[in-house]
C-alpha cells in the first residue's frame, strides 16, 4: 500500500469530530476493499511493530509528550490480543498496561476519574488503557443501579448525569492534550455474530475457556443498548486532540494493523528527533571520556 492509501484509508476510521457520527456506518467487517491481504499482514504488523518501537525509543529520553491509548469494546472483541501483538516490540520499562475491572470500594470512595488519573502514563511514556473513564458511561449507563455503588449525593445523579460525563470525560481529555499526552481512543468494533462465534470458540476450546465468564452471555442481550451508549459517548468526546478510532474488528489481523498505525501516525506527528545533548552536557561527556581514558 503507498502511504497515500494508508492515510485515506485511516481517514475513514478516524473520527475527530462527533457530529452526524452513526455507528451504523462503520461496517466490522472492513477490511479497506481488499487494499491489504491477509497473508501480508503479518509482515505489515511486523514492521508496524518494529517501527512503533523505534518511535518510542525517541519519546522516551525527551520525557515530555506521553501518550494514552485507551481500548473499549464488547467482550471478546480482541483487546487483550491487539495489546499483547501491538506492544511486543516495545521497551516494557516505557510502556504502562492498566486493565480497568468493576472499582472496589477505595475507587467507588472517589470520584470515577480518580483511579484513571493514577494510571495516566509519565511524561515519555506510553499508557495502555485496557477498559477506561469510558464504562462509566457504557457498562454504568447501561446497568443503571451501579450508580448506586458510587455514593453520589442524591441531587447530582439525576436525568442529566451522562450528559454531564461525557462533557466531563472531554474536558479532561482536553486537559490532558494540553498538558502533552497524546490521547488516542479505540473501539474494536465487531458484530454481535462474530461476538457469538468467538464465545462458542472460548466454550469449545480447553484452552480458551478461562477466557469466558458466564455474564458474558448476559450482557450481550444489551447489545443494543451498549450500541448506543458507544455511539454517544463517540459524538460527545470525539475530538482533534482525542479521536477515536472505529476499528473494524471481526478481523482480527486487519485490526491489529489499523491499531499500530494509528499509533505510529500520531508518533511521527511529533516530529522527533534523537536527543541531541547541548554545548555544556557535550564538554561534560568530553571530561567523562577523559576520566576513563585516564584511569
Ligand atoms: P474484563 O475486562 O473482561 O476482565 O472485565 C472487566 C469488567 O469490569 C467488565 O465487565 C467491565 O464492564 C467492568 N468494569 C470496568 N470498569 C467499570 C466501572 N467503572 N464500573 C463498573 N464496571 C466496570
Ligand atoms: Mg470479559
Amino acid at each position: 500500500m503507498t502511504p497515500k492509501q494508508i492515510e485515506r484509508v485511516m481517514k475513514r476510521y478516524r473520527i475527530t469530530n462527533g457530529k452526524g457520527f452513526r455507528l451504523k456506518d462503520h461496517d466490522p467487517d472492513d477490511i479497506a476493499d481488499g487494499l491489504v491481504d491477509k497473508k501480508d499482514a503479518t509482515a505489515l504488523l511486523a514492521g508496524g511493530v518494529t517501527r512503533l518501537a523505534e518511535l518510542q525509543e525517541l519519546l522516551y529520553p525527551y520525557a515530555s509528550w506521553s501518550m494514552l491509548c485507551i481500548f473499549q469494546a464488547m467482550d471478546a472483541a480482541g483487546k487483550d490480543g491487539t495489546i499483547k501483538h501491538v506492544m511486543s516490540g516495545v521497551n516494557p520499562q516505557g510502556v504502562v498496561v492498566t486493565s480497568f475491572k468493576v472499582p472496589g470500594p477505595q475507587a467507588l470512595a472517589h470520584d470515577f476519574l480518580w483511579r484513571i488519573s493514577l494510571a495516566l502514563p509519565e511524561r515519555g511514556q506510553i499508557g495502555i488503557f485496557n477498559r477506561s473513564h469510558y464504562e462509566e458511561v457504557l457498562v454504568v449507563r447501561v446497568h443503571k443501579q451501579l450508580l448506586r455503588a458510587q455514593h453520589l449525593p442524591a441531587d447530582l445523579d439525576g436525568k442529566r448525569i451522562w450528559e454531564h460525563r461525557l462533557e466531563d470525560i472531554a474536558a479532561f481529555e482536553r486537559y490532558l492534550g494540553r498538558q502533552g499526552t497524546i490521547v488516542l481512543k479505540f473501539f474494536l468494533n465487531i458484530s454481535k455474530e462474530e461476538q457469538k462465534k468467538r464465545f462458542q470458540e472460548r466454550l469449545d476450546d480447553p484452552n480458551k475457556n478461562w477466557k469466558f465468564s458466564a455474564s458474558d452471555i448476559e450482557e450481550r442481550e444489551y447489545w443494543k443498548e451498549y450500541m448506543e451508549a458507544y455511539e454517544e459517548a463517540i459524538v460527545a468526546t470525539a475530538a482533534p486532540h482525542a479521536p477515536w478510532y472505529v476499528v473494524p474488528a471481526n478481523n482480527k489481523w486487519f485490526a491489529r494493523l489499523v491499531v499500530v498505525e494509528a499509533m505510529i501516525e500520531a508518533l511521527e506527528a511529533l516530529k522527533l528527533k534523537p536527543m541531541e545533548m547541548q554545548a555544556p552536557d557535550r564538554i561534560r561527556l568530553e571530561e567523562a571520556r577523559q576520566r576513563l581514558l585516564e584511569e
